[in-house]
């Protein structure tokens, strides 16, 4: 039975506000999953099961499959599409809200992210994975356009940002393909793109990583001139032009976002 119809069969009702916009188009599912580089050795982990279809695609090329769904009225769907599936492991759970212990004692050993990504949630589960200790290798995730190419971005240009650092200092990252809005259903406002990261922590010799995260996100408070009109600066003032009365302020003000 086509998705649609299973979907119907259970009154299934889209939730927007879970950025639930599926794919049905199997050629491009497999696109996807021979872009992630999923083979039989591979444990991988998706995040929005949403009807199961990019699950099954990747049930057929890798180990086993976990995958997570927030939105449970999708079990009855899940059971159908997913019933002749036995690699496949389907949680229930906002994959954000849960501890990464909570996640190895249902995952062991490395693994690879697939997702297509709900559209809020892509730099919250790009953040949580890369500054997690969990052994995850690859993420290769269906993202908006724009925030695959801000995420891609050389220094220097107006896209190039606090995250884009972030995901440059600790994987190597590619657009592999882009991906047409038509392509989902419902179809969303907006285009994608699939973004494959090769997760790489010793790429470069960071002592303290959370010191280095908070002096990326400080240096682009910096560039953007919050810092400078915060403390009421001239936005082209030099530190050696600072009073120490001003360098206090400054120096107040740089806690404040660094507590953030
Ligand atoms: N993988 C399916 C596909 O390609 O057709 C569904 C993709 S859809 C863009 C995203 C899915 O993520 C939705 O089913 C949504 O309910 C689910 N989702 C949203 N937020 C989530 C969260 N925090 N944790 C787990 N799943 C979430």
């Amino acid at each position: 039975m086509e998705i649609r119809e299973i979907l119907k069969k259970h009154n299934f009702r889209f939730n927007k506000a879970l950025g639930q916009n599926f794919i049905t188009d199997v050629n491009l599912l497999n696109a996807i999953a021979d872009d992630a580089e999923v083979g039989k050795e591979d444990i991988a982990v998706e995040i929005g099961t949403g009807a199961g279809t990019l699950t099954r695609v990747l049930a057929d090329k890798a180990r086993h499959v976990y995958t997570f769904e927030v939105d449970r009225s999708l079990k009855p769907v899940l059971d159908e599409t997913l019933a002749d599936k036995d690699n496949v492991t389907v949680v229930f759970s906002d994959v954000l809200k849960m501890r990464d212990e909570e996640i190895e004692n249902i995952v062991s050993g490395p693994f690879k992210v697939v997702a297509n990504l709900p559209y809020y949630i892509t730099t919250p589960v790009l953040t949580r994975f890369l500054e997690s200790s969990l052994p995850v290798t690859e993420m290769t995730l269906l993202m908006q356009k724009e925030v695959a190419e801000r995420l891609t971005a050389k220094s220097g240009t107006a896209e190039y940002g606090a995250i884009t650092v972030g995901v440059e200092a600790f994987s190597d990252a590619v657009v592999t393909r882009t991906v047409g809005r038509s392509n989902f259903f419902p179809v969303p406002k907006v285009d994608s793109a699939l973004l494959r990261l090769a997760v790489n922590k010793n790429k470069y010799k960071i002592a303290d990583e959370k010191f280095f995260r908070k002096t990326v996100k400080c240096a682009f408070l910096w560039r953007r001139k919050t810092l400078a009109s915060e403390c009421n600066f001239d936005s082209m003032i030099r530190g050696e032009k600072l009073s120490v009365k001003e360098f206090v302020l400054l120096s107040s003000v740089i806690r404040k976002y660094l507590k953030k």
